[in-house]
């Protein structure tokens, strides 16, 4: 092993950093590792990706592919993952020559819903009450109890796709068959009062520092909104949070940055839901809203730097961006940035993705302002005038 692929090594402003996976995520670590000096490799197949296209270096390839595996190897002295389905096994190969964050091995529990829960349920955390169905007795002998219920396939799933909700057996048997009888996970469908999820990281020498506990609102499956502001979670729920997530992240011995979405329920219990390996979509507003935001996090951990507490200087809401917004009765249009960017603390994030999909993540507005009313205010007339519904 040579010195630069000694893992205990720092890696200072002027080496390159590698990021599997081109998406919105790997663009704005890029941007974050390239304000603080580094360069940066992306691997993604999608020529247009949007971190392929901000990166210093862009290798157009599949995750598995041996020469771009290499190549990659050869440009960047540390690398992440931006996308929890990357092969596991190519963040192994990675990881013989240079120091990798996250590790293989906690990807792979995260890619797999079953040994998600299994992993929350060694470490004390709750989670939904729910059944794995990998074959037929699985599916004969689930409870009625877990009904209705979600069925999600184990592995793959994103934003509410691999996803359906069922009421009777019948119903469960038709929504397996559909999944085409993929391993899948059976929850039990929960009143929920709320959802949060907060963002931690945990550096090479066990080191932890968090952003605050977010509080998120979806639609249909998808993050429409995340409030982050005193109060938005209650102070005794949060710590809870904060105190599971730091458990799971300290099972995994886990370095990089982690994020764990939670369901507050009715009866005031929580309990958790998923992990991502990798910065959120619900971090997003720390860009803007902290003085360290969850990409900087990601950036440190991997380098091997010091981690400062990240101190929350505004109240900060988020509004998702999705494709549907590029569309009026059949017609595109261009939603009204110029509106938008008129309002007090209003901060654009677009992706760079040139087709606007229904239900596709193509940027996020961050509105910060000196207090929460102010946020909540120009939040709402932001959403007003783009067409998102509001919260
Ligand atoms: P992501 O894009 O976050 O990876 P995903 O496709 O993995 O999403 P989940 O986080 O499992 O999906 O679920 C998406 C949303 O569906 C949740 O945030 C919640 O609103 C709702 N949901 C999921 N599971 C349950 C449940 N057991 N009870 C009630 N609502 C649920
Ligand atoms: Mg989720």
């Amino acid at each position: 092993m040579s010195a630069a692929a000694t893992p205990g090594r720092v890696l200072l402003p002027g080496a390159t950093l590698g990021v599997l996976g081109g998406g919105q995520l790997g663009r704005m670590f890029v941007h974050a590792a390239q304000r603080m000096g580094y360069f940066t490799a992306v691997l993604d197949p999608d020529e247009h990706s949007p971190a392929g296209r901000v990166s210093h270096h862009h290798l157009r390839a599949d995750y598995l592919d041996d020469v771009a595996l290499a190549r990659l190897g050869d440009l960047a002295e540390a690398i992440t993952t931006e996308f929890e389905n990357v092969p596991a096994d190519a963040l192994a190969r990675l990881g013989e020559r240079h120091p990798v964050a996250p590790g293989a091995a906690a990807v792979a529990i995260a890619q797999d819903r079953a040994e998600e829960k299994a992993h929350f349920t060694r470490c004390g955390v709750p989670c939904a009450p729910n059944a794995v169905i990998d074959n037929e007795e699985d599916l004969a002998g689930v409870d009625d109890a877990l009904l209705p219920g979600i069925l999600k396939t184990a592995r793959l799933g994103y934003d509410g796709k691999g996803q359906v909700r069922v009421a009777t057996r019948d119903e469960l048997r038709a929504a397996w068959e559909a999944l085409k009888r993929a391993p899948c996970v059976l929850e039990k469908l929960l009143p929920l009062a709320f959802e949060c999820s907060v963002v931690v990281a945990r550096g090479r020498d066990g080191a932890m520092v968090h952003l605050p506990v977010q509080r998120n609102l979806h639609r249909a499956g998808i993050l429409a909104v995340t409030e982050v502001h005193e109060g938005c979670v209650a102070p005794a729920q949060a710590k809870r949070v904060i105190d599971a997530t730091r458990a799971i992240a300290k099972g995994l011995d886990y370095v990089g940055v982690l994020c764990v979405e939670f369901f507050g329920l009715e009866d005031g219990s929580l309990v958790v839901n998923e992990m991502a390996p990798r910065p959120h979509n619900s971090g997003h507003w720390s860009i803007e809203g902290a003085d360290v935001s969850q990409f900087e996090l990601q950036v440190r951990t991997l380098a091997g730097l010091p981690l400062t507490p990240p101190r929350q200087h505004s109240p900060a809401i988020m509004l998702n961006l999705l494709g549907d917004l590029w569309w009026r009765d059949g017609q595109e249009r261009t939603p009204d940035w110029a509106g938008v960017l008129a309002l007090p603390g209003a901060h654009l994030h677009l992706y760079g993705k040139a087709d606007a999909r229904p239900g596709r993540k193509m940027g996020h507005l961050t509105l910060t302002g000196p207090d929460v009313a102010a946020v909540r205010t120009t939040a709402l007339e932001a959403a007003r005038r783009l067409g998102i519904g509001a919260f």
